[in-house]
């Protein structure tokens, strides 16, 4: 018999996807099913975005490009950066990458290893856990509580630190919570990191253009005095609807980027063509578009937390960012993923179970706003008289 290594025993699941493909699986068998648990824009990718693609594919641009990326992309990448953080980007730092996730595994395998520890978010994206699992270093995990409207507590983050701390991931505004940590705390945070200037910082900022409540979103990256070791993570899947064309962008430290332009070269090659020109139609053309689908997810926002606050024994904190909800079910006296499970099943609306986000996720669900104001009352309607009959 042949044998595996252990490390590919160890690598997890986003229950994302096995929650829509058993949604995908009752609707063709003729159920009418509300999706509420896939993290992705019900929006449609916006059609200058597609034409550019269009026009690549027409104007020959079918060959490799450069293993980081095309020069003009990277160079909208860093010039956009750049304005949103306020911090000086070069495009040699900017990778263009196969979707976020790829930053995360990269950087991640970059820094795991057995002996290290990594700091990550729970609830949090459970690739985090998966990855560095994956590496045999030691899931060292950030409670993120409701308690603290599911910021990180800088205290408690930097209470985690120790010698054998390699990196540390933080993610704001937040999946699975939609929390959104004050800049006040990342303040302290970063003042508490001056410590430890050996230790990484993966800032996974992908919802990073969807705050609402006037808030504005603080990149790590506008800190000079972590600059020379953060690493951003970031890209097009969330605020331009393109979670299909599998593209993202990461920026980082100097002396990692030949690393990362290795891990390319070694695994990847490059990502599609003609969606890095699309990339840069992105990024480089009108954001009416971005505007009118974060105004679209604040206006269901206000829909979901009122109607969910309405469900008998469940309490939904109000989220400041990202298109996630995450109300406490603990007093309906269910376990979270019997719940999540039940809810699909019984009255087909598709949500997650808090646990698949981490131990702390327990007593919650995610609810994803990212579909029809119609769909979201229909499926908090039907979840209402779930809990009514079931409780
Ligand atoms: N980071 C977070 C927090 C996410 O929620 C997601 C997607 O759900 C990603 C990264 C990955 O995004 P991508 O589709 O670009 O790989």
């Amino acid at each position: 018999m042949f044998h595996t290594v252990a490390n590919f025993d160890r690598i997890g699941e986003e229950n994302a996807f096995s929650v829509l493909a058993r949604a995908t699986e009752l609707a063709r068998q003729g159920r009418d099913i509300i999706n509420l648990g896939i993290g992705q824009p019900d929006f449609k990718t916006p059609e200058h975005i597609v034409e550019a693609a269009v026009k690549a594919l027409r104007d020959g641009e079918h060959g490799y490009t450069p293993a980081t990326g095309i020069l003009p992309l990277r160079e909208a990448v860093a010039a956009d950066v750049a304005k949103r953080s306020g911090a000086p980007v070069s495009p040699e730092q900017v990778v263009i990458v196969p979707g976020g996730k790829v930053t995360m595994f990269a950087a991640i395998l970059m820094f795991g290893e057995p002996g290290a520890d990594i700091l990550y978010p729970d609830p949090g994206f459970p690739i985090y856990r998966s990855m560095i699992e994956f590496t045999g270093a030691r899931p060292v995990p950030i409670p993120i509580r409701e308690a603290n409207a599911f910021a990180f507590s800088a205290e408690e983050t930097l209470a985690l630190i120790t010698p054998q701390t390699r990196l540390i991931i933080l993610n704001s505004p937040a999946n699975p919570t939609g929390g959104v940590t004050p800049k006040a705390e990342i303040d302290k945070l970063v003042a508490g990191l001056a410590n430890w200037p050996d230790v990484a910082i993966l800032s996974d900022e992908i919802y990073g253009q969807m705050v609402y409540d006037g808030l504005a979103h603080t990149s790590l990256l506008s800190y000079p005095e972590i600059r020379d070791r953060v690493i951003l993570l970031d890209g097009w899947s969330k605020t331009y609807a393109m979670t299909g064309w599998r593209m993202g962008y990461s920026v980082w430290p100097q002396p990692l980027v030949d690393k990362i332009r290795k891990l390319a070269v070694n695994c990847w090659s490059c990502v599609n063509a003609p969606a890095q020109w699309a990339g840069l139609a992105a990024l480089t053309g009108p954001q009416d578009a971005v505007h009118a689908m974060v105004a679209e997810f604040d206006a269901r926002r206000h829909v979901v937390v009122a109607e969910t606050n309405k469900l008998p024994n469940v309490s939904c904190a109000v989220p400041k960012g990202a298109f996630y909800a995450f109300p406490n079910i603990t007093a309906t006296g269910w376990k979270s993923k019997p719940l999540a499970s039940a809810l699909l099943e019984e009255v087909g609306v598709a949500t997650i179970g808090g646990p698949d986000f981490g131990i702390h996720g327990e007593g919650y669900i995610r609810l994803s706003y990212a579909n029809s104001t119609e769909n979201i009352l229909k499926a908090l309607a039907r979840i209402g008289a779930f809990l009514e009959k079931n409780a």
